[in-house]
Order: structure tokens, then sequence, then C-alpha cells
């Protein structure tokens, strides 16, 4: 060792067999030669696919839907669609993603001649637009009749009961478009028309799509956005390793899935090694991710039996009990830097999943070896997240559960899915709960977060020296990165201390 390498190696640092977490360890700077805006945040997520910026939405069901999954994939990520749902629901929000065009709406609100304006004023309520196509059956795919806006029922709203189809413009008086329109001609269209919405129908005169004016002046380029060789979205779906998950694969597949991910929260099992073989055998191009594990003797079976990429973590996650109920699982920092060390040497990637709060968190799991990283707790509450927001002492909330929690489990009862995340066989009828259900703050949009996350990512790689995530591991590999253990007080030093009171604005 040079007598001015501080520090220890990753292989260092981890030698004593201690279980460490994020926490417990600080990366030392490197040398800086290069713009944060020069870093290169590429990175893989399976042996075929390669993501601009290593994050992933974790499948839950209070995190990842078609919405989120759809801003993932836009900013250069990938969402996991969650499958405590029917396997007809989860592969249509399989295919919202992949028939996702930048600028339509494709699954707009519409309504049927005989609803009333109460119905209108309560979707404003709720949704807090107006402007809603009416078709035949109320529903998309049925011929346009016509459009309600604000305009329409500003002075009816003395009579409520009054029926849409006795407001509503017709649509021999609206402006449509054709099925086949270009965003940029849509653009032009609403630019002369001054209209708020779009319709768009085709040859039949059923509507197809909606683009909104507001829509358009947020429109924004995602030059890093994650596409498939047909420029369709990328996007994952979660299943479980019973075997009526055979045929959700199946029908996933059918939808378009570009990856699976077999979600259990003990992955070294026989369920999942035959559920892997199975995959291979019947779709061999199909990426397949197996876990949670976290250990090499665990990664060594399902990378056996063939999985293209691992996720780590087990009682890491921000809304998790297993350790404490069940005793088992892995400090987090310990259990990707191990699983990572070894699937490198097969040239399987890692997700680390679970404890990420910060981007100084992202940072070091990817310094410790994983590819890319998975969150619950940091994209829920965001507006792309599924549910309804609620108000809480005055603070905008929305849900955030965990998928073990008797709260998730009950719905996959009900909704007659197969959340087996945490049963291995139909014997096990009763619950013991792994998770809790809670709520979360408001943060906006994740189409303004994840912008955030990865420009302090780059920043942070920059500190470290790395001038992309690829160099980094190699300087994992090489022992060039330095780590230094962090004893309690350094931990403290290392926040915000000695204030009276302060407000932590990330962004
Ligand atoms: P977070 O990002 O810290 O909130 O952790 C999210 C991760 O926790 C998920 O990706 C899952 O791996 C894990 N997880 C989800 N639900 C549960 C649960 O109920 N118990 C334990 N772990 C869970």
């Amino acid at each position: 060792m040079s007598d001015i390498q501080d520090g220890l190696s990753a292989n260092e640092l981890f030698l004593n067999g201690d279980g460490l977490t994020y926490n417990d360890f600080i990366i030392l700077p490197g040398f800086i030669d290069f713009t944060a805006d020069d870093v290169d945040l590429s990175s893989p997520l399976t042996k075929n696919i390669t993501l601009r910026a290593p994050l992933v939405s974790s499948p839950m069901d209070t995190v990842t839907e078609s919405d989120m999954a759809i801003a993932m994939a836009l900013c250069g990520g990938i969402g996991i669609i969650h499958h405590n749902c029917t396997p007809e629901y989860q592969c249509n929000e399989v295919m919202k993603v992949k028939k996702y065009k930048h600028g339509f709406i494709r699954d707009p609100v519409v309504m049927g001649p005989n609803q009333t304006v109460a119905d209108v004023l309560n979707a404003k309520k709720k949704n807090g637009f107006t402007g809603i196509p009416i078709t035949k059956n109320g529903k998309l795919g049925d011929v346009l009749l016509g459009i309600v806006t604000s305009r329409d029922i500003d002075f009816r709203l003395d009579d409520v009961n009054m029926t849409l189809e006795k407001v509503m413009t017709k649509v021999e008086d609206m402006i449509t478009a054709r099925k086949g329109v270009t965003l940029m001609e849509a653009n032009k269209i609403l630019e002369v028309s001054k209209k708020g919405k779009l319709p768009i129908i085709n040859d039949k005169g059923e509507l197809v799509a909606l683009i909104a004016r507001t829509d358009l002046k947020k429109a924004r380029n995602y030059p890093n956005a994650s596409k498939d060789s047909n420029k369709q979205l990328l996007v994952g779906a979660a299943i479980g390793t019973r075997n009526t998950d055979k045929v959700r694969l199946s029908l996933l597949v059918q939808a378009g899935v570009d990856v699976v991910v077999l979600d259990s929260s003990q992955g070294n099992s026989s369920y999942q090694i035959e559920m892997i073989k199975h995959i291979k055998s019947t779709f061999p191009t199909l990426q397949v991710i197996g876990g949670n594990v976290v250990t090499r003797s665990q990664a060594k079976n399902l990378i056996d039996a063939g999985v293209d990429g691992l996720r780590v973590g087990m009682g890491s996650g921000s809304i998790c009990i297993t350790q404490e109920v069940m005793a088992c699982g892995c400090p987090q920092a310990t259990a990707v830097y191990q699983v990572s060390n070894y699937a490198s040497k097969f040239g399987i990637p890692v997700i680390a999943d679970g404890g990420i709060q910060s981007i100084g968190q992202i940072a070091k799991a990817l310094s410790l070896g994983a590819s890319s990283v998975m969150m619950g707790s940091l994209l829920a509450g965001t507006s792309e997240a599924p549910g309804d927001y609620f108000f809480s002492d005055g603070v905008r909330l929305k849900k955030y559960r965990g998928m073990g929690s008797l709260e998730a489990m009950e719905k996959s009862d009900t909704k007659g899915s197969a959340m087996s995340r945490y049963y291995h066989n139909e014997m096990d009828k009763l619950r013991v709960a792994q998770g809790v259900s809670g709520s979360i703050a408001d943060k906006g949009s994740v189409l303004r977060f994840l912008p955030y996350l990865e420009c302090g990512l780059q920043h942070s790689c920059q500190d470290i020296g790395a001038k992309s995530v690829k160099q980094l591991q190699q300087m994992l590999h090489s022992g060039e990165l330095r780590f230094m253990k962090r004893t309690h007080s350094a931990q403290a030093e290392g926040n915000v201390h000695g204030l009276f009171s302060y407000e932590k604005r990330l962004f």
C-alpha cells in the first residue's frame, strides 16, 4: 500500500464479517478532472438491458403501476409493475407503458351522454380538470359524441342532474384529429383552434386518445428514455413462483413485458429455481431477475439456474419488519457488497433493493458493486404513485405500505391475485405480517424528482473521481475506491447539528 493511500478497500471494509449498513461507512473523495455533467450514469439492469440511469421503482401496489413506470422509463430508469392484482389488470398496466406515446393521453376520463353535470363536477374535484369527451358507451374506444368543458357547465350549476347530452358541445362543432397525427401537428391544431383538448379519433369516429394543451405546454424531451428496439418504453413486471404464475407470465409476455422480477422475500428456494428454468426454456429471450438474496450461497443457486439479474435485500426496506419478526436477513451494505462481488464474476448485475433514502445511499450502493437501486419509499407519495392524496394535520399525504403488511395481503386475498412474496405454499393460511402500512408526504412529480436524483448522483461520482458508473465499479474492484467506517459520532457530525431550527429543502 502506498503511504498516501487513506482508508480501506471494500474488501478490507467487510473483511471482519460485521454486518454494515449504508450509514456505517463513507466513501473518500478522489481526483476531479471532468464536470458533473460529463458523468455517464448508464448501467446494466440485467445481462441484456442497460439503463441510462440506474434507478428502478419497486413492484409495490403503492409505488408502481403504469404512471410510475412511464415516468421512470422517460427519465432513463425502469418501473416494475406490482402483482397484487389480477393478471388482466397487471397486463393492462404493462400495455399502457408499451403503448405510451409522449403527449397522448391513452386512458382519458370519458363519460356517457346519460351521465350528469354532477358527474363532471365530481371528476373535476378528483382530477382537477374538465374537458371530458363523451362517447356512446362512456368509454374510450366507442364513437365520440361530444365534449364537455367548464364553459359548457358554468351556467348549469343550478341543475346538476341535467344529462351531458344536453350540455355537451356536439362532435360536428368540435375540432378533432385523426389517429396517426404527430405531436407536432397536434400542437399546431391546438395553437390555431385555441382549444384545451384535442380528441383523436379513428376512421370509424371512435375515440382513441386525447391530447391536452396543458400537457403540451409541459412537454419536454426525454433523450435518456429507456426504450426497446421498437422505440417503446421499457417496463418490468413482478410475478410469484406458484404454478398459477406461469399463466400470468404468458399473459405478461403477450402484453410485451421486457423483464420479469421473481418477487420473493427469500428467493433461495426450489420454487424459484424451478420457475427460472421454466422461463428460460419457455421464453429464452425474456430477461429474468431473481431474488431476493443477501448471501453468496443464495445467489449461487439462482445464478446456476440461469437468472439475468439479482435483486438484493432482506429486511432493509423502510416499511419492513422482517428482521425483527423472522430474525432473518442481512444489513444491506454487506449484502450488496458480498452478492455483487460474487455475481460480477458471472456478469450478473445486481439491484440494491430497499433502504434507499437519499442520493448518497444510491451512490454508496453503486460503490459497493450494485448496478442499480430499487426504491419504494423514495418514490411513494409522488403524483405518479398509485392512490389518492389525503390530508392529515394539514399535510398532503399518500398511502405507502409493505407488500407483507396485513393490509396488502388482505387485498391480495380479495383480488384473487397470488401475492406469494411472503408465502411459499398455499398451505400457509395464517398470515404473519412482515411489513407495515403508513403514509408519506406529497413529493410532487417523479418527472421532477428523478432528474434531481440523477444530477445529485453525477455530483457524487464527480467527488469520488469516477466519470461513470462503470468506472466507479472498476475503481471498486481494483481497490482504488477507498472507504472509511463511521463511528456514531462521525455519523452525527455528518448530519446537520448545532442549529436551533432549520429547513431541509433538497431541490
Ligand atoms: P424502501 O425503498 O426502503 O421503502 O424499500 C422497498 C423495498 O422493501 C421493496 O422493494 C421490497 O424489497 C421491500 N418490501 C416491500 N414490502 C415489504 C414488506 O412488507 N416487508 C418487508 N420488505 C418489504
